[in-house]
């Protein structure tokens, strides 16, 4: 088989392979606990299930607009408007199959040969694959654990060029849980003001900060028309199977972005979408309850990693991740969650699964129960145990 050589170009998300492995070992009767996965262990609240259940008796069977439905663009319009202090309407708004195809979308519309393209280092791994599918240059900008996992904007300022057409932010982040309060945010956008370049602004997590406030950097004077805003239902509303996100983006992208929808999926799954008006337009005592347990799942996790021997681990102020350092175990990324996996049958994927500024790094995630939690801590302390003598 001879494929395109722009297939070599394509990466992948690990997540789904030590997934398949991990279901692999179970079927040989193996316990595994999960702490690979990115996706909230709750059901859908109840109310969004009614909703998405109504509209597939009530005919939402059909194709429909490419960008999405009225009633759902307007929702998010409302909803972006009202969150990040902004005035947006529906004509920006592209609803999508999750929030993944707003960054191929994006870059595909934007990025080619010749482009540069600056992206966190580590990151969701999706950023870094498409952008180099689109025959982009990738410039990576290392993400500091001394800096609570952010960059220096110093950094950003010495990677952008006269060919950087594309910089991506993600916060919270996928997979250090890093985040950008509001002062750093204003300290990336006075970077990026004086540069022509647009940016991809990932906020997928932006419901799920313990503690602080999230703070789009499309709310900077003179951004909202350079930023694309990427949001969707998957982690606020434990959504990610039913498969739906959108993008806010720049007016004069939308016929744009409207076209690559209509060529990869003509639209979004209606009864779906009917069910997102119900999620952002009903009670969100659902999201609030999930956010408190995420945070004590994450005060148990760090502190249960901070006590093993050879492992430190930040307390991070948002998503579902923790992303403890094990350098000091002597071993690669890779080898230990293999070796987690393999031998103590926990589940975790190596910091490099997001970059190599992520070597000497394991991402965790903890959206899975207390009891679960404490079982994969015991299993990795054994492990931590025997590595560091
Ligand atoms: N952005 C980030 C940072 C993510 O971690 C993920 C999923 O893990 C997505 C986007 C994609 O979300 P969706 O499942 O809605 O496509």
């Amino acid at each position: 088989m001879k494929l395109a050589d722009r297939m070599s170009r394509l990466g992948t998300e690990s997540a789904f392979d030590v997934l398949a492995r991990a279901r692999n070992l179970e079927a040989q009767g193996r316990d595994i606990v999960h702490l690979q996965i990115g996706e909230p262990d709750f059901d859908t609240p109840r109310h969004i299930i009614d909703a998405g259940a109504d509209a597939l008796r009530n005919g939402f069977t059909h194709y429909g607009p490419a960008l999405g439905l009225p009633q759902l663009r307007d929702a998010i319009a409302e909803y972006v408007s009202r969150t990040r202090g902004i005035d947006v309407g529906r004509d920006r708004v592209c609803v999508s199959p999750g929030g993944k195809p707003i960054m191929s979308w994006t870059i595909e519309a934007l990025c080619q040969e010749g482009d540069e393209v600056i992206i966190p280092n580590p990151s969701y791994p999706i950023y870094e694959s498409m952008a180099n599918f689109s025959g982009a240059t990738v410039v990576p900008l290392p993400i500091l654990e001394e800096r609570a996992f952010t960059f220096d904007p110093q950094d950003l300022r010495e990677r952008l060029s006269p060919k950087t057409k594309l910089v991506v932010l993600n916060s919270p982040a996928n997979p250090t849980g890093g985040f950008f309060g509001k002062e750093s945010i204003e300290q990336i956008a006075d970077v990026l003001r004086g540069h022509d370049c647009y940016i991809l602004s990932d906020e997928i997590y932006s419901r799920m900060i313990y503690g602080g406030e999230h703070y789009s950097i499309a709310s900077e004077p003179g951004m909202l028309d350079r930023t694309v805003i990427l949001d969707g239902f998957s982690k606020t509303y434990a959504m990610t199977g039913w498969r739906l996100g959108y993008g806010v983006f720049p007016a004069e992208l939308i016929p744009h972005i409207e076209r690559l929808a209509v060529n990869y999926v003509s639209c979004t799954n209606a009864a779906t979408q009917v069910a997102g008006v119900a999620a952002l337009t009903g009670p969100q005592d659902d999201v609030e309850a999930m956010v408190v347990e995420f945070e004590k799942r994450r005060n148990l996790i760090v502190d249960g990693l901070n006590a093993l021997p050879g492992i430190t681990c930040q307390k991070p102020l948002g998503a579902f991740y923790v992303f403890p350092n094990v350098s000091k175990l002597g071993v690669t990324s890779k080898q230990l969650a293999d070796r987690l996996l393999d031998e103590a049958g926990v589940a975790v994927l190596a910091g490099t699964a997001f970059g190599e500024y992520g070597e000497g790094y394991l991402r965790l995630s903890y959206a899975n129960s207390i009891p679960n939690i404490e079982k994969a801590l015991e299993r990795i302390g054994t492990v931590a145990r025997e590595l560091a003598g």
